[in-house]
């Protein structure tokens, strides 16, 4: 059931990465296994993602695309638990997509449904045709000619499309190791007809290392090592070089460890200095330690108590990089 919600926030997105990133994050919540993603060169033409989750109820249809529209909050209870059990952020993402692109198409199906519908979304967010359209359970959404009404950003946007497919890359890269078990791939497409290779696709069912050996190769992947550390309900569970990998990856091992270290002794900044390295970490916390709702985006996690989880990783690093004597 859709509820409206004023939640105070405005996201507007004119980066196509987040887009992305939106899109991916309701294919999610939608338990999708498999999710497709679509993208032309210059990263606004085309912006598609396919998922075969369960997709969009009928009663649904013509508000998800509305301002604060969200079936994701059903009640002050629930206020409480975004970012922790669904990724929506307040029904925001598709009202803003739709509010700067060229064209906004939702397609879905649910189960007993003999047919999909083909839903064209209009700048306010409203259902302006529907169409019956040939494709399983699940969602489609078809932005575009993304902030074609916006000339800056759009110059902006055009200006950066090596960085933004980079970050969507990262995006994908981390989500498929973050969801092992979905198949989450990309393809750019160079040109209208054009159909690419698909990239990153772990096989579904698969653990981080699975992803590790198909997102960042084998040879990456066979320098890595697991580690775990358990803590007060939280754990930690860590795939990275290993001390005694080969030249290359034991400098970034050690550059790993002394970055980190310097992380955590100022904790809470970022990694600093750490450029191309490949490390998997997965926190998993006790439901209410943790406050993933600081800003839309949920790249940042508010921790009740940050240093159990600084101390727990602090172990778990020093337990594959011991000390050196300095
Ligand atoms: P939010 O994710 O915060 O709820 P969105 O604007 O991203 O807001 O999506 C609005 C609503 O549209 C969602 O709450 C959900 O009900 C529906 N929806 C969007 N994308 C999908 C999808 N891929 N599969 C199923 N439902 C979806
Ligand atoms: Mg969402």
């Amino acid at each position: 059931q859709t509820t409206i919600r004023t939640l105070g926030s405005t996201q507007v997105l004119t980066d196509p990465a987040s887009v992305v990133k939106e899109l991916i994050d309701n294919a999610l919540d939608a338990h999708a296994t498999s999710i497709s993603v679509e993208i032309s060169t210059n990263t606004l033409d085309l912006i598609q993602v396919r998922d075969n989750g369960h997709g969009i109820p009928p009663e649904d249809r013509l508000l998800v695309a509305r301002p604060h529209c969200t079936s994701k909050i059903g009640s002050e209870e629930d206020l409480k638990d975004i970012g922790g059990s669904s990724l929506g952020f307040g029904g925001e993402a598709l009202a803003s997509v739709a509010e700067v692109s060229g064209s906004l198409t939702i397609s879905t199906r649910v189960e007993g449904e003999q047919v999909a519908t083909a839903m064209k979304i209009n700048r306010q967010g409203e259902v302006t045709g529907q169409d019956r359209a040939s494709l399983p359970v699940g969602t489609t959404i078809k932005v575009t000619d993304f902030i074609k009404s916006h000339p800056v950003r759009r110059q902006v946007a055009l200006k950066a499309t090596e960085k933004t497919l980079k970050k969507i890359k990262q995006l994908l890269q981390s989500d498929a190791f973050a969801r092992p078990q979905t198949r989450i791939a990309l393809r750019i497409l160079k040109a209208k007809h054009d159909k690419g290779n698909w990239m990153y696709a772990p096989k579904p069912g698969g653990n981080a290392e699975d992803a590790a050996f198909k997102v960042v190769g084998a040879a990456c992947a066979s320098q890595c090592t697991w580690s775990v550390v358990e803590e007060n309900g939280f754990s930690l569970h860590a795939f990275l070089p290993r001390a005694d990998a080969d030249t290359t990856s034991r400098g970034v091992a050690k550059q790993l460890a002394k970055t980190f270290k310097q992380a955590l002794s100022k904790a809470g900044s970022p990694l600093q200095g750490a450029k191309e390295l490949f490390i998997f970490l997965e926190i998993k916390c006790p439901p209410a330690s943790y406050d993933a709702n600081v800003e839309p985006a949920k790249d940042d996690v508010l921790f009740e108590d940050p240093e159990v989880v600084v101390t727990a990783a602090r172990r778990l690093f020093e337990a594959v990089y011991p000390a050196q004597p300095e």
